[in-house]
């Protein structure tokens, strides 16, 4: 089995994710903001878990944020990512706030660390822009 026969997985076009993916594709990173008091929050979720309110809107976001946490995958759980492991996961901490989980590239492993800055890069993967962060200066 190689990776080309089974390709890596994209996220699905839920309504949900819909602004998130049209953004990342025209190359913005957005995250929904409560429209009542204005926390700003991802992944999309249909209640804000501050006010509960159900008003929400989406804004874009720098990109820039810095590694939060990160682990190395072993395990193999889809086959389009026989070639990849280990790799490693990222959680992201935005600049404004929310976390995001992704991957690092351009990084060597040796390199990647707790509080590294990173900044958004879009990975074109079958029509979807996925978002990937890269290391920036600080
Ligand atoms: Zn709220």
């Amino acid at each position: 089995m190689s990776a080309t026969e089974f390709p890596k997985p994209v996220p699905k076009a839920t309504p949900e994710l819909l602004p998130f993916l049209d953004a990342a594709r025209a190359g913005r990173l957005a995250v929904q903001r409560c429209g009542a008091c204005g926390t700003l929050r991802f992944p999309p979720r249909e209640l804000c878990s501050r006010c509960w309110s159900r008003e929400v809107e989406w804004t874009d976001v720098s990109g820039r944020g810095e590694v939060f946490a990160f682990y190395v995958m072993h395990q193999v759980y889809h086959p389009g990512f026989v070639a990849d492991v280990p790799y490693p996961v990222v959680v992201v901490k935005l600049d404004e706030g929310p976390t995001m989980v992704s991957n690092v590239v351009d990084c060597p492993r040796e390199k990647l660390r707790i509080g590294l800055p990173v900044e958004v890069v879009f990975e074109e993967r079958e029509g979807v822009a996925l978002p990937k962060f890269r290391p920036r200066a600080p």
